[in-house]
């Protein structure tokens, strides 16, 4: 089996193909690429095939750790003309909007966010509890969205 079938198949990103994985000295990059050909505003879901231009730099996004590795995805991505959000930058399935942790990360830190007391952690970790309010919000709309949109559907 290929590292980046392997790797495909370990991170269970929809939509994507792996395309190359590289090993630092604590870090796995994995780069990717998406699959569907037109793009989409992730704001309001706007698709067309109409390319702004590409980025000229890689978008990263920190998922699950695997181990002791701490694993990077990376994705070249296109910006389009949104009629509603002007020039922005193409949505990816596995991430929300201005994040820069995959959702299954967003997720767990939101999850943790709520089984936590308010007090532990800030004084010797304060990197990681500054960050619990942004994926918490975050996965609080896209949930309230979702749910918007199943009930806009079944009307
Ligand atoms: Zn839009």
């Amino acid at each position: 089996m290929r590292v980046t079938t392997a790797f495909k198949r370990l991170l269970r990103l929809d939509d994507v193909n792996v395309t190359a994985v590289e090993f630092g000295t604590s870090t796995i990059t994995v780069a990717v690429a998406l699959r569907r050909r037109r793009l989409v505003c992730p704001h309001c879901g706007h698709k067309t095939s109409a390319r702004y231009d590409t980025r000229p730099c890689p978008s990263s996004w920190r998922h699950l750790d695997h181990g002791v590795w701490q694993v990077q995805v990376q994705a070249t991505l296109r910006r389009l003309s949104c009629p509603t959000h002007g020039v922005v930058v193409e949505g990816v399935p596995f991430a929300r909007p201005g994040a820069h942790l995959t959702v299954d990360f967003d997720d767990l830190v939101a999850w943790l966010a709520t089984r936590t007391d308010k007090t532990s952690g800030s004084p010797s970790n304060p990197g990681r509890f500054t960050r619990f309010p942004e994926p918490a919000r975050r996965a609080a709309q896209s949930s309230v969205r979702s749910a918007l949109r199943k009930e806009s559907a079944s009307r």
